[in-house]
């Protein structure tokens, strides 16, 4: 401290107030520790990057540019999702900064203080963590089965649902469920804010067609990410929306940052438009399937007399579910010092639990051995803890 400076109360917003750190970024500051082994982060295998080239980048690529996006980008976008199924123009693309940019304009277009939002239990922290951040009180519900009277009692302001290969349980809607979350939208008007980051992470056939293209009247907003499929350092993603949130969506948009990263924009399109674009979906979903089954043999071997699970079709994890309800926050801590990094269940619940008993276990960043001797030390220490 300057001590010179006499110590003087500094005045924060009322709001950051309920600025908390972040527990995935707290964890991966510890996991690049030599030997350590994570199974926390959502992180994509290094191997499956792709190399990029930006010797033929046009100069005028690195000049300010539209909020919107790249027009090419936005075009080619629309018709990405249009062959999905959901009806959309170019105009009604965003470029983001990350799909996580879309959650905070989400948050910043309804939400105040106290406002009603539905979430599912669990879902993504740190979704759960921007709403939360902007004053939102969480109205839980089931995905698959929204209940209508609840909606229709708390009016929440927008559901946030991730209906394919749910972070953190894995799950992805069929299609009868689906049908009837769009249909609730629609019958409470409430809009849909529809997460969709790991939708090319498929392993199993399963339904992915957007919820949002089974809207009848219901507000929507669709959003999607270059992270899983290409590169989270990119920072790219984008965002759909009912033509009569666009403009808001764009304001928001300029005043957090003007416009996303043309040169990732840039890069994004070159692979957009490779011909062996899908061959590479296809053997990057190949090499993630292969991982699961992998973990998957590993969390049978160590894991079958302490837990259950279901097998993720896609995605990026396994959500156990502990036999006994402890407290999983508490079992980090022994858990790191052995060397193995995981996410505590409780930070995915939008209620204030003392002990869930569940945890996320991210299967694409480990190796075989990894997977095979972290799994083995974590159920030690669930043995020892319970
Ligand atoms: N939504 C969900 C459900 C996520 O799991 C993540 C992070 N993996 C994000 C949004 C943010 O991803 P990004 O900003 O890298 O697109």
């Amino acid at each position: 401290m300057n001590s010179l400076s006499p110590l003087r109360p500094i005045r924060f917003s009322a709001r950051t107030q309920d600025l908390h750190p972040s527990p995935i970024r707290e964890i991966l500051a510890v996991v690049d520790r030599p030997g350590m082994i994570s199974f926390a982060g959502g992180l994509p295998s290094l191997d499956s990057f792709p190399q990029f080239n930006l010797e033929a980048m046009p100069q005028h690529m690195l000049q300010y540019g539209a909020s919107e996006g790249e027009a090419e980008l936005r075009l080619r976008i629309a018709e990405d999702m249009q062959s999905l199924g959901l009806q959309c123009s170019a105009e009604q693309v965003l470029i983001l900064s990350g799909s996580q940019q879309g959650i905070d304009l989400v948050a910043k277009l309804f939400i105040d203080p106290g406002t009603p939002v539905a979430v599912e239990a669990p879902t993504y922290l740190a979704a759960l963590q921007v709403f939360r951040f902007f004053g939102a009180r969480f109205v839980a519900y089931d995905a698959g089965a929204p209940d209508l009277d609840t909606w229709r009692r708390e009016k929440p302001a927008f559901a946030y649902a991730i209906p394919t290969f749910q972070n953190p349980s894995g799950r992805c809607l069929d299609a009868s469920e689906r049908t009837v979350l769009a249909a609730a939208c629609d019958a409470a008007n409430i809009p849909l804010f529809e997460d969709d980051p790991y939708r090319d992470l498929i392993y199993d056939d399963c339904e992915r067609t957007p919820v949002c293209a089974g809207l009848q009247h219901a507000p929507w907003i669709y959003q999607g990410s270059f992270s899983k499929s290409l590169a989270p350092g990119l920072r790219l993603g984008y965002l759909v929306a009912s033509p009569e949130l666009m403009p808001f969506l764009t304001r928001l948009k300029q005043a957090a940052d003007l416009h996303s990263n043309r040169v990732s924009q840039w890069l994004v399109l070159q692979q957009l438009n490779d011909p062996d674009r899908s061959q590479q979906l296809v053997e990057l979903a190949g090499h993630y399937r292969q991982r699961r089954d992998v973990f998957e043999a590993a969390l049978s071997r160590h894991f079958s007399d302490l837990a259950s699970w279901q097998i993720p079709p896609g995605g990026l994890f396994f959500w156990l579910t502990l036999n006994s309800r402890i407290d999983t926050r508490q079992l980090l801590p022994k858990a790191i010092e052995a060397g193995v990094a995981f996410m505590p269940g409780e930070p995915f619940l939008p209620m204030d639990v003392e002990a869930c008993g569940q945890l996320r276990l991210n299967f694409s960043h480990a190796d075989a051995a990894q997977a095979e001797r972290g799994l083995r030390i974590l159920a030690e220490l669930v043995r020892e803890f319970v």
